[in-house]
């Protein structure tokens, strides 16, 4: 990136050019697109002339966000899919085969945990350990695995991993290092300085960042040497080799599973990413102040956030990340029922969401994290009493005063 991170995302849609020299790129809702030379359109299926054929594979509004998107994870190419959880899902089926092995981090985003056990169905082999060392991760590697996943800061714990030494660790295996930069974004960490192959954003949190939005992405660091990958179809080896793996999540994620981003939700979340950096610094100041409020807060027992000094990965968080971001999570004095304190705060809404404008809370164990049961919430270390808050991009004063009235209850 040449120019710094805000003024390369403004003026990304300017460097091809735009139809009447609109400042955005527009928003093109075909499905379909007619070539008057019927052999272009031959080519075009053939990969030998750039362009669009049909609206699941791909759309110029679309295309024009994976731009933005690689630019900002400083990556060779980009993939875009209707949410989160389809990037992931489309990496995964269009990556692994039955037989395969993964290295998981056990602290892992609900859906994603829950995406892993249906791999285990199709015959794929998951072991999950505590990639905050990277002994854990190097213990467990086989010589199936294929690839290592791991969050950035993981939901709802904020556990950090082991990232530079994971991604050591990979390149001297030659293992696929896999990054869901979703709770950090682009703005406060890079997962290719960390040697990663793939980058997965859910763009519905950070990225969009107001909430109404649903998208996905993956991004190739151009890292990972695709000629040592042994699950390539051949119909995809035509293209250079740097560029092999994105081909086939593209084709066959998008193609076999069909998640695509419609143009609309696109252009909302570029309209979004423009103000990422600053949203970010916004949400991460109040998030910091808060925390330390909660943390001396006498009917606070616990506050896991990776700014405070006594969080475990706190040294490394700095290292790496610009600030320690805005997600984190609470367990309130015993005697105090967390649904009653949810009620009585007034500014802050009960809702699942995360990276939004607002700062939302939820109470995890109830919720998200239900369906698992008992016995997995223990061994992730979530409390029935642990509440998960997304701080939002509110006047801290007004932050602070909504909880100050609701723990006094
Ligand atoms: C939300 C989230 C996802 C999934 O994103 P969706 O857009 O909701 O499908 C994946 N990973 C992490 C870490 C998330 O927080």
């Amino acid at each position: 990136m040449k120019s710094g991170f805000t003024t390369t995302i403004l003026h990304s849609d300017l460097e091809s050019p735009i139809e009447h020299y609109s400042v955005h790129k527009p928003m093109h809702a075909a499905v379909a697109f007619g070539y008057p030379d019927a052999r272009d359109l031959a080519k075009v299926f053939k990969g030998e002339l750039a362009g669009y054929a049909y609206g699941r594979q791909g759309n110029p509004t679309t295309a024009a966000l994976e731009s933005k998107i690689s630019k900002m994870e400083d990556g060779i190419a980009t993939a875009c899919f209707s949410t989160g959880m389809a990037a992931i899902a489309a990496t995964f089926i269009a990556l692994l085969r039955g037989g395969d092995h993964v290295v998981s981090s056990s602290f892992l985003f609900g859906n994603t945990n829950s995406l892993f056990g249906t791999m285990g169905q199709f015959g794929c082999d998951i072991s999950y350990v505590d990639a905050t060392s990277v002994d854990n991760v190097a213990r467990a590697l086989r010589p199936n695995t294929r690839l290592v996943f791991v969050e950035t800061i993981a939901n709802p714990r904020t556990q950090v991993a082991d990232l530079v030494r994971i991604g050591e660790l990979c390149a001297r295996h030659g293992v696929l290092y896999v990054v869901d930069n979703t709770m950090t974004s682009p703005y406060l960490f890079r997962p290719k300085q960390v040697q990663a192959g793939l980058v997965i954003n859910s763009l519905t949190k950070y990225i969009g960042g107001h909430g109404n939005a649903l998208g996905g992405a993956v991004t190739d660091t151009g890292l990972f040497d695709w000629k040592s990958f042994p699950n390539i179809y051949d119909n995809y080896k035509t293209a250079t080799p740097a560029n092999w793996g994105i081909l086939q999540i593209r084709k066959k994620g998008l193609r076999d599973a069909g998640a695509t981003l419609a143009a609309e939700a696109a252009h909302r979340l570029a309209i979004g990413a423009e103000t990422l950096a600053l949203r970010m610094e916004r949400a991460a100041a109040n998030a910091l102040l808060l925390a330390r409020f909660l943390a001396e807060h006498p009917r606070v027992t616990k506050v896991y956030y990776p700014g405070l000094e006594d969080h475990p990965q706190h040294r490394l968080a700095g290292e790496l990340f610009r600030n320690y971001g805005a997600l984190m999570s609470i367990e309130l004095a015993d005697g105090i029922d967390c649904f009653d304190f949810l009620n009585r705060l007034q500014l802050v809404i009960s809702s699942s969401h995360l990276g939004d404008n607002r700062t939302l809370a939820i109470p995890i164990a109830h919720t998200i994290y239900w369906e698992m049961g008992a016995a997995r919430r223990a061994e992730m270390g979530i409390a029935d009493s642990l509440i998960r808050l997304s701080i939002g991009i509110e006047d801290s004063e007004d932050l602070i005063g909504d909880f100050t009235q609701a723990l006094a209850a």
